[in-house]
């Protein structure tokens, strides 16, 4: 009787706790994954992330190859798949990694008793995360709701275990696919787009897959992370590692980021570079805190954790949120990011905190509107990640951002951007303007042909937006 491995967010086979699970069974295994658009709850993805799936799935399928098996996808409703697919091939298991959306635990809970049912055992391991949210608690056996106290109770707890090596060699099972269920080929599920093919600027940023992944943090540790506190939060510096897509999909584990850079810090050995380390382990930090709250509140894309922003009057304003998404504010810091991002499907964090916080108080438009932007535009569009961060920055969510903290954009493009670098490389038209007024091209005459005027005047935003926190502040 076979194992299943279903691959799922884990698209990578070294540190794959499930596939290595699976691997010492001694049994032959059938590595499958499920493209669900029918289960209810699941959240489908945007066109960057499925374009980003596409590459790993075919990565993926590469390595598993190179080792004696390969990949099988299914598309369609997963619980019918799985317990088909196990009933077909009398499989012995199924193992996977887990994820922490609500609706994805509730799949997986529902599956788990109907394969016990037919006699399947199923087993789950953590390969998304250092700490399973659970692990983490307050005292008083609570979650967290501060960032600074859940770190030190996770660093408290344990070291992150170390990685796993990649199994050395799959045994496949071979079934006879002739008769039951019928996989498809990667090119069925279309998750790349066509016509018009909006990819391009995506295709020439990026290498998908785990080998890319390897890539960039190769490259990451080599040039980057003796630098990583002190130019961080520089867009013009590219001095962050870009490893969020491939997180986002598992091309990598944070575990092997967690261990590669501290092998890296300890080969340096000076003091620097532990603070270094510091700040990029940190950050990985956020991640997990992340992941805290997701598990704890599943509807967190939807929900504001603190109820009184429920009665935040937000704007309705299309063209306003359409010249955020095109980038056509006004601002230089703010639309180089929101261009950066169509062109990349990223975009630098220090960024991305600028014009969220735009949208949420210089446009007084819901950060749902953002998040939802972001999802859809972003490679490393993530369900935890992504919901927390926007509730961070619109002071609705957990250990958020002070409500009277408005981001000038005109004195963080100069602080961030002093020579205009990164405004110029995603603003051609403002290139051949001086640093000095760069970030402030309506301030000069005539020189600014084809880029907008300001949609809202930073004084003027700034003070409605003090007024409505303050207004729920007071009637809350
Ligand atoms: P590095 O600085 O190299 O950090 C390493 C890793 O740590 C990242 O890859 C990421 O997994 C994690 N990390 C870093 N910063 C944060 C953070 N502030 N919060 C949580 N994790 C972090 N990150 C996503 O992965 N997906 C998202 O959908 C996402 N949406 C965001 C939306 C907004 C409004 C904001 C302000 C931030 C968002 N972030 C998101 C967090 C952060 O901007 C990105 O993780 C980071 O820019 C990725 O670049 P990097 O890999 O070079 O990061």
């Amino acid at each position: 009787r076979p194992v299943i491995l279903w691959f799922r967010a884990d698209l990578r086979i070294s540190d794959n706790p499930a596939l290595n699970a699976a691997a010492a069974t001694g049994r032959k295994i059938i590595c499958i994954f499920v493209h669900d658009e029918e289960s209810p709850g699941l959240r489908p993805l945007g066109g960057a992330a499925r374009w980003w799936l596409h590459g790993s799935l075919e990565a993926l399928d590469g390595d598993l190859r190179r080792r004696g098996a390969w990949l099988s996808i299914y598309r369609g409703r997963t619980q019918t798949i799985i317990l088909g697919l196990a009933a077909e091939t009398n499989a012995a298991a199924i193992f996977w990694n887990r994820r922490y959306g609500g609706a994805e635990r509730q799949l997986d809970e529902t599956l788990k008793s109907a394969l016990k049912t037919q006699g399947v055992e199923a087993k789950s391991f953590n390969g998304h995360l250092l700490h399973e949210p659970w692990e983490i608690r307050t005292k008083a056996g609570q979650p967290f709701r501060v960032f600074s106290a859940f770190w030190r109770a996770a660093q408290e707890t344990r070291d992150p275990v170390l990685p796993l090596p990649a199994p050395a060699r799959l045994e496949p099972f071979r079934s006879d696919h002739r008769k039951g269920l019928q996989a498809v080929t990667l090119a069925d599920l279309a998750l790349e787009p066509s016509t018009p093919d909006w990819a391009s600027g995506l295709r020439s940023s990026w290498r998908r897959g785990e080998q890319g992944a390897h890539d960039q943090l190769d490259r990451f540790l080599d040039k980057h992370i003796g630098n990583y506190a002190g130019f961080r939060d520089y867009p013009d510096r590219a001095a962050t590692s870009r490893l969020s897509p491939y997180l986002r999909f598992g091309n990598i584990s944070p575990r092997q980021l967690w261990h590669a850079a501290a092998a890296a810090t300890h080969a340096e050995g000076h003091g620097t570079s532990y603070r270094n380390l510091e700040k990029f382990q940190t950050e990985l930090g956020w991640r997990e805190f992340s992941y805290h709250l997701l598990y704890r509140h599943p509807d967190l894309a939807n929900r504001n954790l603190q109820p009184q922003f429920d009665a935040m009057p937000w704007r309705i304003d299309p063209q306003a949120l359409r010249a955020w998404q095109t980038g056509r504010t006004g601002y230089p810091f703010v639309d180089a990011g929101m261009r950066e991002l169509w062109h990349t499907g990223w975009m630098h964090n220090r960024v991305r905190m600028i014009v969220a916080s735009f949208l949420v108080k210089h446009l007084l438009i819901d950060w749902r509107q953002g998040e939802q932007w972001f999802w859809d535009t972003l490679v490393d569009a993530d369900p935890a990640n992504n919901p927390a961060s926007w509730q961070w920055v619109a002071g609705s969510g957990a250990d958020a951002a002070p409500y009277f903290r408005v981001f000038n954009p005109v004195l963080q493009g100069e602080k961030f951007d002093p020579d205009g670098t990164y405004i110029r490389r995603w603003l051609p038209e403002l290139s051949s303007l001086p640093s000095s007024s760069i970030h402030r091209p309506c301030e000069l005459e005539g020189i600014t042909a084809g880029y907008p005027e300001r949609i809202v005047e930073h004084k003027q935003a700034r003070a409605r937006a003090l007024q409505a926190y303050k207004d729920l502040r007071t009637t809350s």
